[in-house]
């Protein structure tokens, strides 16, 4: 276990902001977060992972959890499939690099998300049409304000959209500690989101749908550790029928996904249409490449994003009517 005091925060998020904490701790057990959580009851506690999708608006004046576990095992496995429980603090990304060299199937679209296997249950992160919900098969947590573990199924987690039970009703209250994934040993591969089938170089599978979804995610989206960012900044939003109707009118060309509810439209198009693509508030800037991410480029203090942020926010209302809101967790 490691402990800190009054530590900068700026390495432990990919925003890179000169923020920090009262107190910091990296555990490396479950008996250790267990005795944390006993010693710091009552406190204001921040479980974190990488933090690539947080945005510290001030210093945390609380205790910061950062889990060091990072096992993985095989708990069951049949002709079809395997279950795999990995500790909630491995990076995801070195999880799925470890499947698809064994060729294991399901999480191969989700190579280079940045972050933890627990924020992974957390945030429902997806990309190139699957989602962690697709194949998480249960989470563990542990209750902060009792230390008792818990499982829960995929139902109970309740997963949408970048959105989960951890972040609506049980907000604040777990820390998840692993998560058991089910992977198959032969497909079915996700190949029809943009332009990946073109991307992947010879017959699909793990692997070769890895490195294609590596190679896009290079050419268009930041590396944190050379450009600050959270990601996507902000959700897309899902309008409604007699909005969507109104609005594809006026702007024939604009791209929609028909959902349940409506229609979903790109955010990065309503702001790349707005023009701020490049656009600056202070050191904070929207990412040239790609318009739904706002980059740290030149010493952003939290109040440059927080104004870049609310001024997108307000042009997207004004000109679309559209309400968009934030993927990133404001702290
Ligand atoms: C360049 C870049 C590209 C990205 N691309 C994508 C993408 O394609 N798709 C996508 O979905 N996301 C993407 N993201 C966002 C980010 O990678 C995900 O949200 C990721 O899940 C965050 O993981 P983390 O470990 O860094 O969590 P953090 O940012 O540290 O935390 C995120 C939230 O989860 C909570 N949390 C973290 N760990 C735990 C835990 N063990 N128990 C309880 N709560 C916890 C935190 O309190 C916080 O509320 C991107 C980010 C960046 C910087």
């Amino acid at each position: 276990m490691i402990r800190h005091e009054n530590i900068s925060l700026k390495t432990y998020h990919t925003f890179g902001l000169e923020v920090k904490a009262r107190v910091l701790v990296e555990y490396e057990s479950e008996a250790e977060l267990k005795s944390l959580l006993e010693e710091f009851r009552g406190e204001k506690i921040l479980p974190i992972g990488q933090g690539s999708n947080l945005l510290f608006t001030h210093d945390f004046d609380g205790v910061v959890l950062v889990s060091r576990m990072h096992r993985a095992r095989a708990l069951q496995e049949t002709k079809e499939d395997v279950l795999i429980e990995a500790e909630g603090g491995l990076v995801l990304d070195e999880l799925i690099g470890q499947l698809t060299d064994m060729h294991l199937c399901g999480l191969e679209n989700l190579s280079g998300i940045p972050g933890t296997v627990g924020a992974s249950a957390i945030q429902n992160v997806g990309a190139y049409g699957v989602e962690a919900k697709d194949v998480i098969s249960s989470v563990r947590a542990i209750a902060i304000a009792t230390g008792e573990e818990r499982i829960f199924t995929p139902e109970e987690c309740r997963f949408g959209y970048r959105d989960s039970i951890f972040k609506n009703e049980l907000r604040g209250q777990y820390i998840v500690t692993g998560v058991t994934y089910r992977l198959t040993k032969d497909g079915p591969y996700h190949l029809d989101y943009g332009n990946l089938s073109e991307a992947i170089e010879g017959e699909p599978s793990p692997e070769t749908i890895r490195e294609a979804v590596l190679r896009i995610r290079a050419a268009k989206l930041p590396d944190v550790r050379e450009l600050g960012s959270a990601g996507s900044f902000f959700k897309n939003p899902v309008i409604s029928s007699e909005h969507f109707t109104r609005l594809h009118k006026q702007y024939p060309q604009m791209p929609y996904y028909p959902q349940e509810d409506g229609f979903k439209i790109p955010a990065a198009w309503i702001i790349d249409t707005l023009g701020w693509k490049g656009k600056r508030e202070g050191g904070a800037q929207v990412y040239e490449k790609q318009p739904l991410v706002i980059v740290n480029r030149d010493n952003a203090s939290a109040d440059d994003i927080v104004r870049l942020a609310a001024a997108i926010t307000a042009s997207v209302r004004e000109q679309f009517g559209i309400e968009i809101h934030p993927e990133v967790n404001y702290i």
